[in-house]
């Protein structure tokens, strides 16, 4: 059992670096990746500090690695968080889009809540929905180039698309996005995680990606990695007694930069 996709109090996490370590050891977890959010960490030399210190101090217990979630959408513009990412201390990084810039310039955060997307839309797309999520993969697409070994939840559109339905994932226009993004990765060659954190936060009954997504990844060679980006130390193995063989899972030193 292995996690490298959580949060802790070092950014929008509930339970601190040291709980989520008992509680992945308590739940017989024989490692853990720390994976704060790039743009929200106020402090990344004490945050690489304190997972050292976890590291070591239940070395005889649980391997702890220190990564990174990535801020895509701010690693291309002065947005961009500017020290220590990318001069190799991290153990892997994760790269994710939480944040769409629109063709107007307008940037907004499309997974924070549905009425910050849904005036999104409205604001800065026309209210054209399918633009909004073809604008979405296009720059997901458009940064497969930097530096990072997982791609996060690829298809963390989907988030409010059950409770507050906007766009149609059966659509063929869909289909043509996520076979073009398949391409897209398998030829970036990075790894893509299997993200439980719809489950846990009660938005969707299934994982990012879609199981019809993965398929063509799959084809495509693409290998996968289990996550629950738990957020809270209960969310450490969410529903991966539904999805833990829904692939075959790369472990830690496939990813490892
Ligand atoms: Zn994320
Ligand atoms: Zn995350």
């Amino acid at each position: 059992m292995t996690n490298f996709h959580t949060h802790t109090t070092f950014c929008d996490g509930k339970d601190s670096a040291e709980e989520m370590v008992r509680a992945a050891i308590a739940r017989g977890f024989t490692a853990l990746g720390f994976s704060s959010h790039s743009d929200m960490v106020s402090d990344l030399a004490a945050y690489r500090a304190e997972i050292a210190r976890l590291r070591e101090a239940y070395a005889d217990r649980i391997k702890i690695f220190c990564g990174l979630e990535l801020e895509l959408a701010k690693m291309t513009d002065d947005r961009r968080p500017t020290s220590g990412i990318g001069d190799g201390t991290f153990d892997y990084l994760i790269g994710s889009h939480h944040f769409i810039t629109a063709p107007d310039g307008g940037f907004f955060a499309f997974d924070h809540a549905p009425v910050i997307l849904s005036d999104g839309i409205r604001d800065h797309f026309d209210g054209d929905a399918a633009a909004f999520v073809k604008a979405y993969y296009a720059a997901l697409r458009s940064t497969l180039a930097l530096d990072f070994q997982i791609v996060g939840h690829p298809d963390l559109v989907r988030k409010f698309n059950v409770k507050h339905p906007y766009f149609d994932e059966t659509a063929d226009w869909y289909r043509g996005e996520l076979e073009a993004t398949a391409d897209a990765i398998a030829k970036s060659g990075k790894i893509v995680e299997v993200n439980t954190g719809a489950i846990s936060r009660g938005w969707i009954d299934d994982a990012y990606p879609s199981a019809e997504f993965r398929a063509l990844l799959r084809a495509r060679g693409v290998r996968f990695v289990l996550s629950s980006d738990a957020h809270a130390a209960e969310a450490l193995d969410c529903a991966f007694d539904r999805f833990g063989s829904a692939e075959r899972y790369v472990g830690i030193y496939d990813i490892m930069r």
